[in-house]
């Protein structure tokens, strides 16, 4: 009988088909991640991309039901980085050849913070002499902050939809003007426009989501013409809102195996597009990134936050590697990317070949 994945195009995929392989069990499950794996392969080579994260602040002004550094979690200490401590993370990516960082924060739009985004990119410029890659994900801000950002030298941007259903995407939010799904999905086409490198994602096995919105999130981002991609399982929080229902959603391996097959897929239909192997699965299964990246993802986000940072920026439990130090990090990375059947891509950017093929129209 014929399989799903005995297709030979599998870039317009019709949601029953993303539904149908989102369903795939036991060896099916298997050669779709093999099939995804080959392709990546083809379309992006054996190399991981390093983007070692920095999370410079966990103040909000926003209160997303699911998300522990929401402003309106009082049991934690708020933070923001220290020049010093930022500029030693920095210098910790350049020493150890990633290619690139990402500066990733609490949303803030404050004149200050923008100032400082803006002296920061420039800073990180001007000390690598141009080499790191710098991938900003510091949420929804006006086009003019965008387009100066970019003008310093970002030219990455990660912005989560994290769910594309606008009703979905309400009952995960406060009912209020600044969690507004249209203004989120206006940021994302301004990011466009302005000439980043595009990013976005969701989360899996949130309360209320079905196989159909999964389906319609891949066919979001491919509608959308995505550069990036970072979407991990959903992990609950303690201190949230939607921790609630706990009881309700699917068993947390199936959220994971689930995500597999999302990066999978999504690999299928995009296949020169960057995928994030996320931390969120690692807090899974021990194994978590290099199961992603064996299902087609090729870029990784070691945390470099310094130490003392880390208990404070959990926007789920059980997040891994809180009580290490960027550089126990780096031997583990290496040695797990190549055990993956990897090779780890120092000092480049690894930008995402879909946005340069969009560019020259190929
Ligand atoms: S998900 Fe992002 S915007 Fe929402 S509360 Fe958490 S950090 Fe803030």
């Amino acid at each position: 009988m014929k399989s799903i994945l005995d297709k030979q195009d599998f870039s317009n995929l019709d949601k029953n088909e993303i539904i149908e392989l989102l369903q795939l069990r036991g060896s099916d499950e298997l050669n779709l991640f093999k099939k995804a794996n080959k392709i990546r392969l083809r379309y992006r080579g054996d190399r991981v991309y390093l983007r070692g994260i920095i999370e410079y602040s966990n103040i909000c002004k926003k209160n997303c039901l699911y998300c522990g550094i929401r402003s309106g979690n009082k049991n934690l200490t708020r933070y923001t980085i220290k020049d010093e401590e930022f500029y030693e993370a920095v210098n910790f990516a350049i020493k150890h050849r990633y290619g690139s960082i990402v500066i990733q924060s609490g949303e803030n739009t404050s004149t200050a913070f923008i100032d400082k985004m803006t002296e920061y990119i420039k800073e990180i410029k001007r000390i690598s002499i141009g080499k790191l890659g710098i991938t900003l994900s510091l949420g929804e801000q006006s086009k003019e902050t965008y387009q100066r950002w970019y003008e310093a030298g970002a030219h990455r941007y990660l912005l989560r939809i994290e769910e594309s259903h606008p009703e979905l995407y309400k009952k995960l939010h406060p009912q209020d003007d600044i969690h507004d799904f249209d203004k989120r999905y206006r940021c994302l086409v301004d990011l466009k426009e302005i000439g980043y490198q595009l990013g976005t994602g969701i989360m899996i096995g949130l309360p209320y989501q079905t196989i159909e919105h999964l389906a319609d999130d891949l066919i979001f981002m491919k509608n959308l013409d995505i550069d990036m991609c970072g979407m991990g399982p959903y992990i609950e929080h303690p201190d949230t809102p939607l921790y609630k229902y706990k009881n309700n959603l699917l068993p947390i391996k199936e959220r994971f195996s689930l995500t597999l097959k999302m990066i999978a897929i999504l690999r299928l239909m995009m296949p020169d597009i960057n995928i994030a192997a996320t931390t969120a699965m690692q807090a899974i299964d021990p194994m978590g990134r290099e199961k992603a990246l064996q299902a087609g993802a090729n870029v990784l986000m070691p945390n470099i936050t310094p130490k003392k940072y880390r208990d404070e920026y959990l926007l789920y439990k059980n997040k891994p590697n809180i009580d290490k130090n960027p550089d126990d990090n780096i031997c583990c990375i290496e040695s797990r990317i190549r055990i993956a059947g990897f090779r780890i891509g120092y000092d480049e950017w690894g930008d995402s070949l879909h946005y340069f093929r969009n560019k020259k129209g190929i």
